[in-house]
């Protein structure tokens, strides 16, 4: 497939294993043209329904035998490898990442289904002798409704889709407005391959995501985006106690100690920084620097910046694509203009490309404090500002002084000192002399204060689409009555 063939694919929606009529459609833009490249279904409010009664329904088998449903996902994995490159070409054109980085992202979505189907999940046998039987089991909790945003669309409803697959859930999923196709893609390839209404894809513009969060039959909502649409979710689950995973936003810090290796740790937190546009919830947001080495830092970081290839991801070499959405593009730039009028330093980037379509530069910016809105808030978008620490309790303080907890990172030759401060750091994950180390297949990630509610990954994301239940009885030797 080409990518001016992207035009010509399905995009139905996927429910109860068939392509689901829509009531209408709306267009999905290409941010490296900022023009509408193709159109996707919208469910209407009175179809959600008949989406959740067929999961309900799939549910009541599905939840049966889990060796049926580990093949079944190890299938779903090879038929999503399969699919790699349509999906990528999609995914690229609607997000505007880059295609090897889209193809990475395939990828590692089939490395997550994998990961899950093929999860050793211990029995919780807590007695079990002549005076006692105490089981802790795992129950599936019924039907989830998924809720995924556009910076990473496949990989982030893969981290919700495997786990509660594998734990004997039903889905809905649901994508963001802004990155429809590549999952409606995903439904598609799957037809077939999960039977019928175990994973259901519908997709609509914003009040869509609402309604699902309202609707009576989902049991448990699993929803990644912002802290402000996170708060919402909460409340609106809370009116039926549905059980709730938030991976909403951060402010990460990364705390680079006088002795850091420069060249070294310049690529790290540039790679880490821009690494997906810096529309990443993980991404470093802010760099404190030891006021020592911080010009040096600013000035390599700076080069890195210069010397980026920014392009259609489409384009051959292009290492970052446009910002995705328009209204992610004015924010960044307004941050940036924001901090200039407050007499911030533009070292690198700073200003919007000469084309059309949302490119904005790598920028870096110096000679900022923590209380501008460039710093204190969540850019999600290409900018970093520097910012100078004199001791390690000053930086520690300052770096724990948001309201976000969601990854940090210390910088440091001397591995000591560097974990020492990383305990001190009040957020989900902590690397040292990486940023984003912690972020693996089986290892929890979650974020601290309004970073979200619960963890995804490893053993501890599936408990969290499963509720246990305690079984106890008499021991296997006692008399039975
Ligand atoms: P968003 O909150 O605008 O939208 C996220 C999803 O929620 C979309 O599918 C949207 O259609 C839907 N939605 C909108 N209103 C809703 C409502 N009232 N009820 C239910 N669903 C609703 O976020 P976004 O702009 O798509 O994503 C960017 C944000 O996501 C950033 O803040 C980023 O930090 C965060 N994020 C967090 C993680 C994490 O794991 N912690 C990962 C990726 C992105």
């Amino acid at each position: 497939m080409k990518p001016n063939h992207v035009g010509l694919i399905d995009h139905s929606m996927t429910v109860n294993g068939l392509a689901f009529p829509a009531s209408g459609t709306f267009g999905v833009i290409n941010p490296a043209t900022g023009e509408v490249f193709d159109h996707a279904p919208a469910l209407a409010p009175d179809q959600l329904d008949s989406v959740f009664a067929f999961a309900a329904e799939a549910f009541e088998q599905w939840k049966r035998v889990d060796r049926f449903r580990c093949e079944r996902l190890s299938a779903a994995a090879d038929a999503i490898e399969s699919a790699t490159e349509e999906l990528a070409l999609l995914l690229t054109a609607e997000q505007g990442k880059p295609l090897d980085q889209a193809r990475n992202e395939v990828t590692w979505s089939c490395d997550w289904m994998r990961y899950f189907a093929n999860l050793e999940i211990p029995r919780e046998v807590l007695r079990d002798d002549s005076g006692g039987y105490e089981e802790i089991c795992r129950r599936p909790m019924g039907v989830v409704a998924a809720i995924a945003p556009w910076n990473f669309p496949l990989l982030l409803a893969m981290w919700k889709i495997a786990p509660a697959l594998r734990a004997g859930n039903t889905v809905v999923l649901k994508p963001s407005p802004y990155t429809p196709l590549s999952t409606l893609g995903l439904g598609r390839v799957l037809r077939g391959v999960l039977p019928d209404g175990v994973l259901n894809v519908v997709s609509g513009p914003d009040p869509l995501g609402a309604l699902m969060v309202e609707h009576i039959v989902p049991r448990k909502v699993s929803f990644t985006g912002s802290t402000e649409t996170g708060k919402r979710v909460a409340a609106s689950a809370a009116k039926d106690l549905k059980r709730l995973t938030l991976e909403l936003g951060g402010n990460d810090p990364a705390i680079v100690l006088s002795d850091a290796p420069l060249q070294e740790t310049a690529a790290g937190l540039f790679a880490e920084a821009f690494a997906n546009n810096g529309q990443t919830c993980h991404a470093i947001k802010r760099i404190y620097a030891h006021e020592s080495i911080a010009d040096e830092l600013v000035e390599r970081l700076a080069v890195l910046a210069r010397n980026a290839r920014v392009d259609d991801g489409m384009a051959e070499g292009a290492e970052l694509g446009p910002i995705n959405n328009l209204a992610q593009f004015e924010r960044v730039k307004g941050l940036v203009d924001d901090a200039v009028r407050r007499g911030g330093r533009v070292v690198a980037g700073g200003t919007p490309l000469d084309r059309a379509g949302y490119f904005y530069p790598p920028t870096i910016v110096d000679c900022v404090t923590d209380d501008m809105p460039v710093v204190a808030e969540e850019q999600f978008g290409p900018v970093i500002p520097v910012l100078t620490f004199r001791d390690e309790d000053e930086a520690v303080l300052r770096a724990n002084n948001s309201p976000y907890g969601l990854t940090a990172s210390v910088w440091s030759a001397d591995l000591e000192s560097a974990y020492r401060l990383a305990a001190r750091l009040d957020c989900g994950q902590v690397s040292v002399n990486a940023h984003s180390g912690g972020l693996r297949m089986d290892l929890p990630f979650g974020g601290r204060k309004w970073s979200g509610i619960g963890v995804e990954n490893g053993i501890w994301g599936y408990y969290g689409f499963t509720e246990p239940q305690v079984i106890v009885g008499p021991g296997r030797g006692a008399a039975t009555i």
